[in-house]
């Protein structure tokens, strides 16, 4: 796989619960040594501690995906505190601003065998000015007799704090509901997708040979049953076998009847073009490759970026594709086509059959690339290493910095960017090529939304 083994793809019975936003942010702050990436660990249920696994090095803000109760989140390791920075409330001051910049609830690991320090009552200074939720851990609390120690750490003002044993697990597990108590709101799930056929739209201007092109497929159209278990197929689509698989291609009505073809409107004719794209979760836009790539041509292709299906473009009429139309149509392609790179090119004739057997794996690619999801640990290390080398332009003495990333969506994948400040347009599509680069996504839109810290 060309993919490093860096990207999960997602199960094929989809059965996953997908949230529809980004996923609510969990920090967690405190003093050196008090137990974080203890708790950490103990809240994305690690057994092996991250806690060796750098000793004496100054952790960044490392993101892991959690989950308790059928909820997930993205819990933040907020180590990156240099203990021996000359101006330590300047470095307590620069945690807590992140924390609470990024975070969508906040957990502040008090040290309860050591009771609170004035380091600890600096931090809350900080805390208490966000209007974040804080919730107070009396960590080490291991046994009954630390959990009486513990009840002083109100003093804090910071509510009741609760006592747990990030090594041993004691209390972890109510910690846990508070936290998803203080989160915003439960990420609503997206339904899944049925089971059955995946979902196809054939599409392009009048005479580029949609019909010449579905007539082929009809011939394996035996094999197709009306009815698929657990689907229900309009009868405007079409059943076809394509690849020895069985694709449900979207309103294809109008293309079987040829004689409804001269009837429409242009207007209605992108209509139905918008609709069947809207139905479909990828789209195969043919164009005439003997012909100029033209507005109404791109016009369909932006319906389908625009709509975040995953896209094939097909250049049917290969066949009349001869040394000198090659030459203008490359150039063609460089101009015409420069905003989406990322869209699988095939070259086809309908009327030959020419390279027709290759529309099924690239529409298994392009799904594939569609319903990726890129684990929070690779998408940071990657990210990492990315901004270290190449950092945000400087603007006015001052660069926006990248915080950490998390994956909101799939279908098309998206993408969330904690930042300090809103990005350059151009770096945003810098750091798109380059995700691109590492983790593929080909056929598929991708979609890169910026959050800066308020
Ligand atoms: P961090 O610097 O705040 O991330 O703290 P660590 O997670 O690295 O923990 C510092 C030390 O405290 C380690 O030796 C841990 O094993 C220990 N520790 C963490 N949690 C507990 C706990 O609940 N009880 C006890 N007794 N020790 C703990
Ligand atoms: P539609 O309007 O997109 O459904 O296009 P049709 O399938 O009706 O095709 C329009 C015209 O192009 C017809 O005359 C077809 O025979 C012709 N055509 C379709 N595909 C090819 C192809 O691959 N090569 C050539 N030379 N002609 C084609």
């Amino acid at each position: 796989d060309d993919n490093g083994g860096w990207v999960e793809l997602r199960e094929p019975d989809l059965d996953v619960e997908e949230p529809s936003g980004p996923q609510p942010v969990v920090a967690v702050v405190g003093r050196p040594n008090v137990g974080k990436s203890t708790l950490v660990n103990r809240i994305i249920g690690r057994r092996q501690a991250v806690v060796e696994d750098i000793p004496g090095v100054t952790r960044d803000r490392v993101p892991y995906d959690a989950q308790w109760n059928g909820r997930s989140f993205t819990v933040v390791d907020t180590g990156g505190w240099e203990p021996d920075a000359r101006d330590r409330a300047a470095a307590i001051a620069a945690q807590a601003e992140i924390a609470v910049a990024t975070a969508d609830v906040v957990v502040f690991v008090v040290d309860a065998m050591v009771g609170s320090t004035d380091v600890d009552e600096a931090a809350v200074k900080m805390l208490r000015r966000s209007a974040k939720p804080v919730i107070l851990v009396a960590n080490k609390t291991d046994n009954t007799a630390i959990e009486m120690e513990a009840t002083s750490l109100w003093s804090l003002g910071l509510g009741e704090p609760y006592p747990v044993s990030a090594l041993h697990g004691r209390g972890s597990g109510e910690l846990l509901d508070a936290i998803m108590d203080a989160l915003p709101e439960a990420p609503k799930i997206v339904e899944n997708r049925p089971r059955g056929p995946r979902r196809v739209a054939l599409v392009g201007r009048p005479n580029v040979g949609k019909s010449s092109l579905l007539n082929r497929f009809s011939g394996e159209e035996r094999a197709v049953v009306d009815s698929v278990a657990g689907t229900t197929v309009d009868p405007v689509d079409s059943l076809v076998q394509i690849g020895g698989e069985t694709w449900q291609l979207v309103d294809t009505a109008g293309l079987r009847k040829r004689v409804g073809k001269a009837s429409g409107t242009e207007y209605y004719a992108s209509l139905r073009t918008a609709s069947a794209i809207e139905a479909a979760e990828v789209a195969v836009v043919l164009l005439d490759s003997s012909e100029v790539i033209s507005e109404q041509d791109q016009r369909i292709l932006s319906m389908v970026v625009e709509a975040g299906r995953a896209l094939v473009i097909a250049f049917n009429k290969w066949d009349l594709v001869d040394a000198d139309r090659r030459y203008y149509l490359d150039k063609e392609i460089d101009r015409e086509l420069r905003r989406i790179p990322w869209a699988i090119r095939l070259n086809l004739s309908a009327q030959t059959g020419r390279a027709v057997d290759k529309l099924a794996p690239a529409l298994r690619k392009a799904l594939a690339s569609w319903e990726t999801r890129v684990p929070t640990a690779q998408l940071n290390q990657w990210l990492t290493a990315l901004v270290q080398a190449t950092p945000h332009p400087v603007r006015g003495g001052r660069a926006p910095k990248i915080l950490f990333a998390t994956q909101a969506g799939v279908a098309p994948p998206r993408f969330v960017l904690f930042t300090t400040a809103p990005l350059d347009a151009g770096y945003q599509r810098f750091v798109e090529r380059k995700l691109r680069e590492e983790f593929g996504f080909e056929g598929s839109p991708v979609e890169i939304s910026v959050r800066p810290r308020k």
